[in-house]
């Protein structure tokens, strides 16, 4: 039997970590093990004993490097945790770098935990997405690709029924779903979402924006750098302030990143202000370049060290020669070849910035911060790209203290800022002020940017197999890391769309939201706890009752030899 407890994300929208046990060859995995993250209610959990125990796990099947799927890989470890993380190269070498960091600010584990974790990277060498490997006697795996951010995966486990009968099942398991479509991978960087096997007996789904439509103005590539190029030639081109932009080190930068390169080299020339940059002029070496170039500094510690990731993954291909990750979209908004898109974030971490005809990207390097006297010294930046997303910590905070009192500066937020977070109080106190005010103006476009599903793309997700339906099995569908009114919002769109049997459409059987309780995918049942309790103190009786023979056996032996 394969049996399934979802022990995190189940009440929320952290903390992913579902539990796995294959009863004939008694395999333990976990798909996950993140991080509690957000209210101090939340953060508590992760001072609590783990469900399970840490030394009888022999792998953990990661989705991908954000730290509330993987942040609690090092206690794990601390925990005794022996076996396998098994991941894509991407997520691996990534999450390290987020857990290195997670080590240093706070008290959950040490770095030396980090280094004790052994990874099984799934796509070395010769790598095609549907490979199967073999966790156990009649268990096994399939990584899948997703959109979300780099390195990300939706992961199917599949078991034989029985020893004897050759029937097979199988749980996918979502992982975060990114949002690109496959006709409209707007956000810069990914390419769209591989869907569920339509042979699938179960789907595990997230439901983080389950319950809304994105607008359709941030399903527009073109829009959304139009709306930042606009935003900086205001600020920083009419109004001669700076533009600030908090990022999350991982993906979040890099994006940001690509649409600034989008701006300067394809979208500004043909824009209204075009005028701005003033004129074409000749150099002196020979080359061209505009009299008032657009300089961008990217000021992330952390964000370099992803950069360099980036830098060796993204222009990474499969066996078939197509590239593993990168959305081919992209080089048709740089106006570039695709092969130079995938190679920009080589030329940033090896040469330090991208310059074309006077614009220039710069990254700082944690050594060459050392060096900087910052922010004074980066006045000559008109965009500043600086990490933490929620601006609680890093370079921005600095940033923060001399932007924001000047009317003439620009903070654009590009992510999720928590209750608390000082990214939320300066979006509040903006609201609060309004036009007029005499602080810095802030922009919110995390809408644009957000790396999850819509409500939309999650049903065709789950749905749309076209001519794959035919044969489709009908599908268990379990919801979870969401809050409770997102997975009713999910779950009834779900029925209802189930109840239209489009035409291409999976069958879905049932739909629920994942609960905290053992639940048998043979029988596709609930395992009752008072059962499987009683059933584990009869196991307990019949081996108290076979060791109390043997040590019987053992002192008539005795006392047969003494006399
Ligand atoms: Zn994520």
């Amino acid at each position: 039997m394969l049996k399934v407890k979802f022990v995190g994300a189940s009440e929320g929208i952290t903390g992913s970590c579902s539990w796995l046990w294959h009863t004939e060859t008694n395999t333990q995995f976990l798909v996950d093990c993140g991080m509690h993250q957000g209210t101090h209610e939340e953060e508590w959990k992760n001072y609590q004993p783990f469900e399970f125990d840490p030394k009888q796990i022999q792998y953990v099947l990661l989705t991908h490097a954000h730290i509330d799927h993987c942040g609690l890989l090092p206690k794990l470890i601390k925990g005794g945790f022996k076996g396998w993380v098994y991941c894509t190269q991407a997520t691996k070498e990534i999450a390290e770098l987020m857990l290195m960091d997670a080590a240093k600010i706070g008290d959950l584990f040490q770095e030396t935990d980090v280094r004790l974790i052994k990874w099984h990277v799934i796509d070395a060498g010769d790598f095609s997405w549907n490979k199967t490997l073999r966790l156990a006697d009649g268990l096994s795996t399939t990584f899948k690709r997703s959109s979300h951010v780099l390195g990300a995966c939706g992961i199917s486990v599949t078991w034989s029924v029985n020893e004897d009968s050759k029937e097979l099942k199988s749980i996918y398991f979502s992982g975060d779903i990114g949002c690109q479509l496959d006709d409209n991978a707007y956000l810069p960087l990914m390419k769209s979402d591989h869907q569920p096997y339509p042979k699938t007996n179960y789907i595990v789904m997230e439901s983080t924006y389950g319950a809304v439509e994105r607008d359709p103005g941030f399903k527009d590539a073109n829009n959304r750098i139009d709306v930042l190029g606009k935003i900086i030639c205001e600020a920083a081109y009419q109004k001669g302030g700076t533009v600030l932009i908090p990022a999350f080190s991982f993906h979040r930068t890099q994006e940001i990143i690509m649409d600034l390169l989008c701006w300067q080299w394809s979208r500004w020339p043909k824009s209204e202000y075009a005028g701005l940059m003033g004129g074409d002029k000749l150099k002196e070496d020979g080359t061209e370049s505009y009299e008032k170039p657009l300089r961008i500094l990217c000021d992330s510690p952390l964000g370099h060290r992803i950069n360099e990731v980036y830098a060796s993954q993204i222009s990474k291909r499969l066996s078939n020669g197509k590239y593993q990750y990168l959305n081919k979209e992209l080089a048709g908004r740089l106006s570039c070849s695709e092969g130079e898109s995938s190679k920009l974030f080589s030329e940033l971490v090896n040469t330090g910035c991208i310059y074309r005809k006077g614009h220039l990207i710069r990254c700082l390097t944690p050594e060459n911060r050392k060096k900087t006297r910052y922010p004074e010294s980066n006045s000559k930046y008109s965009v500043i790209i600086a990490s933490s997303g929620m601006c609680d910590n890093g370079p921005v905070v600095e940033y923060i203290k001399k932007m924001r009192r000047d009317p003439k500066n620009t903070i654009v937020l590009t992510g999720y800022q928590s209750s608390g977070s000082l990214g939320r109080q300066l979006l509040e106190q903006s609201e609060l002020e309004g036009v007029g005010s005499k602080q810095a103006q802030v922009i919110n476009m995390s809408g644009y940017y957000s790396g999850h599903a819509d409500q939309a793309k999650l049903l065709d997700y789950v749905f749309s197999l076209g001519s794959y339906s035919q044969e489709s099995k009908p599908a268990h569908i379990f919801i979870n890391h969401g809050i409770d009114d997102t997975k009713n919002a999910l779950k009834l769109a779900i029925q209802e769309r189930s109840g239209q049997k489009l035409h291409g459409d999976r069958e879905v059987k049932s739909v629920e939201i994942a609960k905290k309780e053992w639940f048998d995918l043979n029988a596709g049942a609930y395992i009752d706890s008072q059962n499987e309790h009683s059933d584990q103190l009869m196991g307990r009786l019949a081996s108290i009752e076979d060791k109390l023979s043997r040590l019987t056996d053992e002192i008539s032996g005795l006392k047969l030899a003494r006399y």
